[in-house]
């Protein structure tokens, strides 16, 4: 713990030695896009996407899960689901699964984590795409195109990202 408050201590200055300007705390500029991914700790989307402050509006969850839509029980994710789309008006949402996710490995009976399939979790990765597009504020906009969905897979152990090409429904390197 003592590493975070050191850092978190130091952050302004790391900050500043980056170049990573901390002066658009009052800009409401809309971000680049929605990041939606899991909480685990090897997925780190600001380095991945090589992001600054403004630039991504993460949803965080484990097994970046996405639950169905029910307008009668309204859940934190559906929350920043529609503060992104219609809020912020994100034109672009990235659904990133990585490999090695502990909610894909449980499900996936029978293996041992080094054994369950990539397959496996680019389809969980799939599913939560599907779960999303079903939104009312997710569903019109892809309809008029001015919402674009994205599946990325990120590989914890390589660092390489691949992304789903729907022509060929197979993930393809970025
Ligand atoms: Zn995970």
């Amino acid at each position: 713990m003592q590493y975070l408050i050191d850092q978190a201590r130091d952050f302004r200055a790391r900050a500043a030695s980056y170049g990573v300007d901390l002066g658009i705390g009052h800009d409401a500029r809309r971000p680049r896009a929605m990041f939606v991914s899991c909480s685990d700790a090897r997925l780190v989307p600001a380095l991945i996407t090589g992001s600054r402050p403004g630039d991504l509006f993460e949803l965080r969850t484990y097994g970046g899960l996405i639950p169905p839509f029910n307008a009668l029980e309204p859940t934190s994710e559906s929350a920043t689901i529609d503060h992104a789309v219609r809020g912020l008006g994100v034109g672009d949402i990235i659904v990133c699964g990585h490999s090695h996710c502990g909610i894909v490995d449980a499900a996936v009976a029978g293996y041992d984590e080094p054994s369950v399939p990539t397959s496996a979790g680019q389809w969980h990765t799939l599913a939560q795409l599907d779960q999303l597009s079903a939104y009312p504020c997710v569903a019109p906009r892809l309809a008029d195109r001015t919402l674009r969905l994205h599946a990325w897979f990120f590989d914890v152990e390589t660092g390489s990202v691949l992304a789903y090409d729907p022509r060929s429904s197979t993930f393809l390197p970025l």
